[in-house]
C-alpha cells in the first residue's frame, strides 16, 4: 500500500487518516482511502467520490458490495442466531460444509474444517500434514527415523500466522520472526529437479532427512504477482507426491470460489485427469466479505486424523458466517458468475493489449485473477492514477499491477475499466 498521500486527497479522508494512524499500528501503511458504502462493484469514500473496484478487497468481495441476496441473507442469520460456539452447531454451517465438498468434487467421506481466514485455513492444513507425517515410517524415531518435512514453493504466499508463515516465501516478512516452525522447506517453483532432489535427500540414519509429509503450493501465486505455476510441473508434483506418500496441499485462498473459472482452479481442464488435491484451503471470495475460510480434506482416512481436541477456533464455522457462504455460493451459481468470471477476464486481458499503451508489456492469469506486466516499476504510480481516475487497481509487484474484481463485474465494468487503464500516461517515475 502507498505511503505517501496525494493532493486530490477530500477533507474527511484526511481528517480520518490522520485519526487512523493515531490508533492503528502501522502494518498496512497509510490506507489509500477511507470507505463509506458500496454498491456492486462501486465503492463510494467519506468524500463522496465513487471508484470502481478492481480489487474488491483483494479477491473477497465475489458479489461486489450490498447484494441483495447476501444482505437477507446475513440480516436474517443475524436476527436468529450468530454464533454459538463449536459445542453447538447449525444448519447453515452444515449446508455449507456439504457444499464445499460437493464443489470440489471430493471423494465420498472428504471433510471440511472452518477456520476465519485464510492463514488458518492452511495452519490446519500444516496442523493435519504433521499428523499425517508422523504415521510415514520414516519418521519413526526407533527405526531411525527423523521429523517428517513440508515443502514449500518459493515466491509462495499462505498466510501471516506462525505455521502459515514459515511456509511463506517473502524473507522480508518472514526472516524477522526466525526461527519458526521446523522441517518446512522451500523448493524453487516450477524446477521439477529440485523438487525431485528435495523427495530423495530423504533416508535413515545419519544419511538423510525425514521423509515429505506435505507439498503445499499455490497453482497461481496470487500474492507473488499472480504467477501461474506450469501445468506439467503441477502433475509432476502429484506424481512425486504419490510416489513418495506425501500430501499435496493447494493453497485456493485466492484462486478458488470461481474466480478463476472452476470453482477451484486444480479443476481446469488443462490439470483435469492429473491433480487432485489431498487438502484445498479456502478462504478470501468464500463468504462474499464476511470473514470464513477452511480446509478439506479429500477422503475419509486422511479427515480422521483430526479427532476431538486436535484442532479448533471459537468462531469457526459460526452460523453468520455460514449463512453469507451459502448465500455467496447460492448467488455465484445461479447467476452462472464463474462463466462471467471466465469471459470479463479474457475481455479484461485482452482490452489491456489493445489499448497500445507502451507501457503494458503482457497480462497474465485466469478468470478474474489477473495481472498486467509494465515496462518499468511504477505500479503504486499507476494505481494512484488510477485511482484518482475513479478505478481501483493493485501494485502486487514493482512491475506489475493485479486485478481481482467482483465476479459480477460487468462488460460495461471492464470497457469502464480499460478507458482508464489506457489513458496512464506511459512516462510515470519508477516508485
Ligand atoms: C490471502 C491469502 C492467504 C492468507 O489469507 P488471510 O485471510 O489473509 O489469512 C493465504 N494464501 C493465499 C494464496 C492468499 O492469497
Amino acid at each position: 500500500m502507498s505511503t505517501e498521500q496525494n493532493e486530490t486527497l477530500g477533507a474527511e479522508d484526511s481528517k480520518w487518516l490522520g485519526e487512523y494512524s493515531q490508533v492503528h499500528m502501522n502494518v498496512f501503511g497509510t490506507p489509500l482511502r477511507v470507505m463509506d458504502h458500496g454498491q456492486g462493484a462501486h465503492i463510494w469514500d467519506v468524500d463522496g467520490n465513487e471508484y470502481l473496484d478492481f480489487l474488491a478487497g483483494i479477491a473477497v468481495n465475489s458479489l461486489g458490495y450490498a447484494h441483495p441476496k447476501w444482505v437477507k441473507a446475513v440480516s436474517e442469520q443475524a436476527a436468529k442466531v450468530a454464533h454459538i460456539s463449536n459445542y453447538f452447531a447449525s444448519e447453515p454451517q452444515i449446508e455449507l460444509a456439504a457444499k464445499l465438498v460437493k464443489l470440489a468434487g471430493a471423494p465420498e467421506g472428504s471433510k471440511v474444517y472452518f477456520g476465519n481466514s485464510g492463514a488458518e485455513g492452511n495452519e490446519a492444513a500444516l496442523k493435519l500434514a504433521k499428523l499425517y507425517g508422523r504415521t510415514l515410517p520414516g519418521a519413526l524415531p526407533s527405526i531411525g527415523g527423523k521429523p517428517a518435512r513440508i515443502l514449500a514453493m518459493t515466491h509462495g504466499f499462505h498466510g501471516r500466522t506462525m505455521g502459515a508463515l514459515s511456509a511463506t516465501w517473502k524473507p522480508n516478512i518472514r526472516k524477522p520472526y526466525d526461527p519458526l516452525v521446523p522441517d518446512i522447506e522451500f523448493v524453487r517453483a516450477g524446477d521439477e529437479v529440485a523438487l525431485y532432489e528435495a523427495f530423495s535427500q530423504t533416508g535413515l540414519g545419519h544419511y538423510g532427512k525425514g521423509p515429505i509429509a506435505a507439498v503445499i503450493l499455490e497453482l497461481i501465486q496470487g500474492e507473488a504477482g499472480v504467477q501461474p505455476l506450469g501445468a506439467d510441473y503441477v502433475k509432476f508434483v502429484r506424481e512425486l507426491c504419490d510416489i513418495n506418500h506425501a500430501l499435496l496441499i493447494i493453497d485456493e485462498v485466492q484462486t478458488g470460489i470461481g474466480r478463476t473459472g472452476k470453482w477451484f482452479a486444480f479443476q481446469r481442464e488443462d490439470l483435469s485427469g492429473g491433480v487432485t488435491p489431498d487438502m484445498v484451503t479456502f478462504a478470501k471470495g468464500v463468504a462474499g466479505g464476511f470473514p470464513m475460510g477452511g480446509m478439506i480434506a479429500f477422503g475419509e482416512k486422511l479427515a480422521a486424523l483430526f479427532t476431538p481436541g486436535s484442532h479448533g477456533s471459537t468462531f469457526a464455522g459460526n452460523p453468520l458466517g455460514a449463512a453469507a457462504g451459502l448465500a455467496t455460493l447460492g448467488v455465484i451459481e445461479d447467476d452462472n458468475l464463474i462463466a462471467n468470471a471466465e469471459a470479463r477476464g479474457q475481455q479484461l486481458r485482452d482490452g489491456i493489449m489493445v489499448t497500445g499503451n507502451p507501457l503494458y508489456v503482457s497480462v497474465r492469469g485466469r478468470g478474474l485473477l489477473d495481472a498486467v506486466e509494465l515496462k518499468h516499476p511504477c505500479a503504486h504510480a499507476v494505481m494512484n492514477y488510477c485511482l484518482e481516475h475513479g478505478l481501483i487497481v493493485n501494485a502486487v509487484a514493482p512491475n506489475a499491477l493485479r486485478f481481482a474484481p467482483p465476479l459480477i463485474v460487468t462488460a460495461e465494468d471492464v470497457d469502464q475499466a480499460l478507458a482508464v487503464l489506457k489513458d496512464v500516461p506511459a512516462d510515470l517515475p519508477n516508485d
